[in-house]
This record gives C-alpha cells, structure tokens and sequence, in this order.
C-alpha cells in the first residue's frame, strides 16, 4: 500500500490527524490489540476492557465508513506487542510510509521510530490536534524556565483561547475563585447526590468483558461495575450528564471525600452482588465528578467541545462561576499543562528520584486489605470500578506513598495499571511530580505532604478507623501523621528555607525532644512494617 496508518488504542477521533489525506484506495489502516500493552505494568481488568471495547466500536465505524482496516484481535493473533505485530504487516503490505498521530507515551515513541529504521520505512508522526496547546508551543511558552508554573500557562490559555473572558479581563475580575471551593461535607455529609450515568453493555463490550476475564484473569480489579463510555455517543451523554447535573455543584464539592454506609470496601461488590446493593455503591465514589478523564484520553471527547459545553452553561444557564472556573481549570490548565511537561522532561521524568526513596509499594494497594480506612476505601473504589477522583489520589494513596517512602517506581506502575484514565502522559507527571516531588518541584512550589488531620476534615474515612489522626506515636497513632512528623524532621531544613513550608518546619521545632524521640521511633516501626497497617 502507499500508506500503512496506525491508530493506537488512545487515539479513537475520527479527526484523527493520521487519517488526513487518507484514499481508501492506495492506504491502509492498522489497530493492533497486543497482550503486553495490558501487562507491561499490571493493569486493572476494567482499564484493559475500556481500551479493546473502545478500540472495537470504533473499528466497527471506520468499517462502516468502507476504510479499509486489518484490526488484529487479541488471542486471534499470536504477536505478543505491538511492535511484533507492525513489523509483520510491514513485511506484508511494504508502504511507502508509515503514518501515525503522535502517541501518549514515550516509550511507542521510541518503538515507533525504531521499527522505521529498522524497516527503512519512512514514518510520519503527526502532531496531535487533540491538545490545545501543541507540544512545540509548550516549549516555547517554557524557555528556559527552570520551574513551571500552571496558573500562569493556564491564564495564558484563557486568553490565546478566549475562554471565560469578557473584554480582555477574566470574567468575574479573577482568574481563581477557589475561596468558594474545596469545602468539605462537614458532619452531615453530602445532600441529594446525584447518580451516575448508565452505560449500557452491549454485544460488542460483552465480548471484551468475556475476554479480559479470560485472558487475564489473575489482574487486579473488577468487571463487575463496568461504568465507562466505549463510544464517542455514550462520552457526549456523561457531558451532558455532568453539566446538566452536576457541573453547578462541581467546585464546592471538588476535594470533599465520603463513605457511605453502602460504599465500597463495605460492601461485597467485588465478589458479587445484587443489583440493588451495587447501585447504592455508585454514588459515593462520583460524587459531583465529571468521569469524563478517560473519554477524553481516547479521545471520544474533544477538550474544546467540553470547555465550550461548560463556558455555555455559565453564560446560558448561569451556573455558578466558581464552579464553571474550577472545572475548565482541570482542562485547559492542569491537563494541557500536564501533557506539555510530560514531552518536554521526558525521558528523565520516568527515572526521577528526588528523595532517593526505595522502599517497596505495601502489598495492599493491590487488595485495599489495610486497617487503615481511608486507604481501604479509596483503594477498594479503585478496584471496584477503576477512578478515584483526584484528591483520593493525591492526598490518600499518593501521600502514602510519599511519606512511606516508597520508590516512585512501583508508585507510578500502580497509578498507570489502576485507573480507566490511565496513560502515561498523564499519569506520569501526576504521579512523579505532583503526588510524590520526585523531580524536585519542577512545577510545584512544595510536596504536598500533611498529617491525618487532612483526611480528617476532608472525608468521614477516620470515624470508621482503628488509628487516631490527632495521635503522633503509639499503637493508635495514625500512620499519616506519624510519617507526616517524621517526614518534618528528615527535611528540616529545606522546609525552613522555603517560605511555602517554614510553617510547617516552625511546627515541628515546637515539639519537645521527648516527642520527637517518640515520633522517630514509631515512625521507625511504622515504615519496617508496612505491609501490617
Ligand atoms: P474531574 O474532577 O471531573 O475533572 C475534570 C477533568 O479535568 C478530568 O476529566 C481531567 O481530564 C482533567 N483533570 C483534572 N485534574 C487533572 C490533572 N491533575 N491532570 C490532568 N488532567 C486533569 N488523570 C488522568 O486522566 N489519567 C491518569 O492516569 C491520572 N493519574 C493521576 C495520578 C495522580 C497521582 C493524581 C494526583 C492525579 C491523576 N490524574 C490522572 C488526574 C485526576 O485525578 C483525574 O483526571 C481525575 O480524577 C479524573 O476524574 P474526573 O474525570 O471525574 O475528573
Ligand atoms: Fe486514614 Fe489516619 Fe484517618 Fe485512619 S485515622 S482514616 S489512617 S487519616
């Protein structure tokens, strides 16, 4: 053929920048199902089952279009990877090129260009029109800068995209109205929460959950809430969903977290339940949250039609602005910003280590099996339905592992293999460099680390637990604020000189060295027996 296009699992627009200039009657189309994308870091059985379902609508639209496809189904091919199976369809239809959308990840990247060598294929690797900041405008808009900052990308893409402006000026007269946001549920917790859109399993979804379970079944996770769009139709309905429903009450309830008494980890979804019990379960891990991340990421959904649905809601409908504010904030600031980082401090970033830490990732993020209940909850969410939103992971599974010291590596593996969102251009930067600081702040101004006391104002998870957030030391102590102290103490000084964490540094001074004797020796048993917890 003249060109041979490569559609990746993440890419499913039919704007596809690989598909520009595509003639049916000299191109052709590859998708590839390869066993080791689901294996190379252990992936959760619903992120593997929202990729091939994903993967398999859309192929079924580019046929129904007469775009001629060769799309290789898992366990009806024999190529373990993705690359295995490119350089065989190479071999057998011998394009003159190679034509694929710029990947999410470093390492298809680097197999990409590999293979064109390796084959003496010419390989065109568009840029991706997803984003709306490309990654070359990225570099540019961070020279040389050694650290980045989101809010001010983030004005600047109000402005370049004239979003939420009004006459030059940001609409409201502020750029952040998180004043009004970030509250918690108080002690009454969340009124009148709205339900989850449904999605409905259809032949093509119900061959995929068969499969995955078959050809995985030692993964973590389950299929048995499987919630998420597999279609660009189903995306716009959880828009709609979001907006109508939920964007209003989005930035109040942005960082609350809630257990009911129905939620998971207590009840018994993950071996099998009723239908009745596991609609109860729903509603508690969503809370007023998009769940839009994964069907942006495969890119069903376009950023602007989002931003563009939200701004419309303020203007048309007059939903609060803090609210609307807070949620295009997450888009066209934290996810473009986030993307740009990713490319332009890669390949370090993958093998950045700032602490130096290396303790192993505790055997119960893969069961949520821990006392500790926070951990239990958010981790058996995780299992039971792939999300968490995005305080759960920074501020209950991600400070864990900051403050226990746990190598970013198997952090970061674990992150990338749980969640339905998960890609690493994503979860990389999330994990290594807001979660766990292990590049040195590149675009933070400090870790962000705290004691039990934040999950405690944030969520109810510490009235069902056997530790005691206002407890440093002893039996009873919670294990974030002891690490929390003993974190404190080990980086003492650097706190000190930074003026965002020299409270924080003034605190723990006041501790007497009894105290600090007492905290350094729990903090001491805490971290040789995480596992235990
Ligand atoms: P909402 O709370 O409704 O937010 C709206 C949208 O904003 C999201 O759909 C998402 O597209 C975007 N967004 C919000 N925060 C971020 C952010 N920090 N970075 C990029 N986009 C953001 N998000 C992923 O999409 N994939 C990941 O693999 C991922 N890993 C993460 C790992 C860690 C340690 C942390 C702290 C965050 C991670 N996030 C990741 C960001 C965020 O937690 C999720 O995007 C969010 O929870 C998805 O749920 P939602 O769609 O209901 O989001
Ligand atoms: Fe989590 Fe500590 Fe609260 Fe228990 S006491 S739920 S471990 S913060």
């Amino acid at each position: 053929c003249r060109h041979l296009i490569l559609i990746l699992g993440d890419q499913l627009n039919h704007d596809n920048p690989a598909l520009d200039g595509f003639d049916a009657a000299q191109d052709h189309i590859l998708m590839v199902e390869a066993p080791a994308e689901a294996t190379l870091v252990w992936s959760h059985k619903a992120r593997i089952a929202l990729f091939l379902s994903a993967m398999r609508h859309f192929a079924v639209q580019l046929e129904a279009a007469g775009l001629p496809l060769t799309y290789l189904k898992l366990g009806a091919h024999a190529y373990p990877s993705l690359s295995a199976a490119w350089r065989a369809q190479v071999l057998q239809l011998q394009p003159q090129k190679l034509i694929v959308c710029e990947p999410g990840e470093y390492r298809v990247l680097q197999a990409l260009e590999q293979l064109a060598v390796e084959m003496g294929c010419a390989l065109a690797v568009r840029d991706d029109t997803h984003f709306m900041c490309s990654r070359a405008d990225f570099k540019r808009w961070a020279g040389s800068n050694k650290s980045l900052r989101m809010e001010f990308f983030y004005r600047w893409m109000r402005k370049r995209h004239d979003v939420l402006m009004e006459a030059g000026e940001p609409a409201g007269g502020a750029w952040n109205f998180d004043a009004d946001n970030r509250q918690s549920f108080g002690k009454r917790g969340p009124q009148q929460l709205p339900s989850a859109p449904a999605v409905a399993v259809d032949a093509i979804t119900h061959d995929v959950l068969a499969d995955v379970a078959f050809h995985f079944p030692e993964h973590p996770g389950s299929l048995a809430h499987f919630v998420w769009p597999v279609t660009r139709a189903q995306a716009l309905a959880f828009l709609d969903d979001f907006i109508q429903h939920k964007l209003g009450q989005f930035g109040p309830h942005q960082d609350a977290m809630w257990q009911s008494s129905h939620g998971p980890g207590q009840s018994k979804s993950m071996l099998g339940e009723t239908p009745g019990e596991s609609q109860q379960a729903q509603a508690t891990p969503f809370l007023w949250h998009s769940l839009l991340s994964s069907s942006l990421n495969l890119k069903l959904l376009d950023p602007r039609e989002v931003i563009a649905a939200a701004e419309q809601a303020y203007r048309q409908q007059r939903l609060p602005l803090a609210s609307v504010e807070g949620f295009i904030r997450q888009v066209l600031g934290w996810r473009e910003f986030i993307r740009g980082v990713y490319w332009l401090d890669m390949p370090g970033m993958a093998s950045a280590n700032h602490y130096q830490h290396q303790r192993a990732l505790p055997v119960w993020y893969w069961t949520g099996d821990t006392h500790m209940n926070c951990l239990r909850q958010t981790i058996g969410q995780t299992l039971e339905y792939g999300y968490a939103h995005h305080i759960q992971r920074l501020m209950v599974t991600g400070l864990f592992g900051l403050l226990a010291e746990i190598d970013p590596r198997q952090v970061e593996a674990w992150y990338l293999a749980v969640y339905v969102d998960a890609v690493e251009w994503v979860e990389l930067p999330n994990t290594a460099g807001m979660a766990l600081y292990a590049n040195g702040g590149r675009f933070t101004s400090k870790p962000y680390v705290a004691s039990g006391a934040y999950i405690k104002r944030m969520s109810n998870y510490c009235t069902g637990c056997r530790y005691k957030p206002e407890l440093r030391s002893g039996p009873e102590a919670c294990p974030y604020t002891t690490l929390y102290w003993h974190f404190l103490a080990k980086h003492h000084d650097t706190f000190a000189a930074n003026p965002r964490t020299a409270l924080m540094a003034k605190n723990f001074e006041r501790l007497d060295a009894d105290e600090r004797m007492r905290i350094a020796a729990h903090a001491d048993k805490v971290l040789n027996g995480l596992d235990a917890l």
